[in-house]
């Protein structure tokens, strides 16, 4: 079974024509494990899309599944449950507590969800994002790579089925923006994490393992794989 699929998914924005098309009719499967760009220009619906994997918001026609389930068949309560547990977010602004330290910020997922700390699990996450010597230090004084990397880890705490991630690089120099990027292609292939990112960046969607472009609200082209793991 896929982790993500995606049937004809449309969002439309607006009650009164003309509407917005934003998603207009997506069909997409991710398997487990597989690193996934989301490319194209401003515009092209890709924030909608990740939004619509996310459940934080609702589309309107089509199905996403999550490692299976329906999400859009779920209550906001119930969605809100699924997320928490089942999706981790990574965004452009790294989104940190400012007056929590490097690991408290990282398990708050963890404990806002009220499930016990895998302590060895978080400690070889922090060791592959190459925090271990920052786990005391408040976000304000790390770089904006490393603000990234704990924002990466936080995502990745809760074991989530999905990663998503917003313009991760967005607010990088080129030289961060490639090393976050292949750590997040690490920490896919060492934990088999999959992992979902929306980039206008041509160069950062290289590294992944498939791109996936869209326009005007459709997938542009046949998804093409970059032939390094089997997919
Ligand atoms: P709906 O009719 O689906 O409720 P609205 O047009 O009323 O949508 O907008 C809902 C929200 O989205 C508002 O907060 C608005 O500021 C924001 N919004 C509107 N247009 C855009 C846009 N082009 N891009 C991003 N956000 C928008
Ligand atoms: P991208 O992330 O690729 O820049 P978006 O998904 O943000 O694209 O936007 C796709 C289209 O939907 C655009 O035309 C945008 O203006 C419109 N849009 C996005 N959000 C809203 C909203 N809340 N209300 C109305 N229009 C929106």
């Amino acid at each position: 079974m896929p982790i993500l699929q995606i049937d004809h998914l449309k969002k439309y924005y607006g009650q009164t024509e003309p509407v917005v098309k934003a998603l207009d009719g997506i069909s997409l499967t991710v398997e487990r494990g597989e690193f996934v760009a989301i490319v194209g220009t401003s515009g092209s619906g890709k924030s909608t899309l990740l939004h619509m994997m996310g459940g934080l918001d609702r589309a309107t026609s089509g199905k996403v599944f999550v490692g299976g389930n329906d999400i859009f068949a779920m209550n906001d309560e119930a969605l809100t449950i699924f997320r928490r547990r089942s999706i981790g977010f990574v965004f452009q602004h790294y989104n940190l507590i400012p007056i929590l330290n490097v690991y408290e910020n990282i398990v708050l997922p963890i404990e806002l969800d009220g499930t016990r700390v895998d302590k060895d699990y978080v400690e070889r996450i922090i060791r592959a994002l190459g925090l271990k010597d920052k786990v005391h230090q408040l976000p304000s004084r790390l770089s904006g790579g490393q603000q990234q990397r704990v924002a990466i880890a936080r995502a990745l705490a809760t074991k989530p089925s999905l990663v998503l991630a917003d313009e991760p690089t967005g607010n990088l120099d080129s030289k961060t923006s490639q090393e976050v990027m292949i750590l997040l292609k690490q920490v896919s292939e060492q934990f088999g994490q999959t992992i979902v990112m929306i980039t206008h960046n041509e160069d950062i969607a290289q590294t992944a393992d498939r791109i996936i472009r869209i326009e005007d609200g459709k997938i542009a082209m046949r998804p093409e794989t970059s032939g390094k793991r089997g997919v």
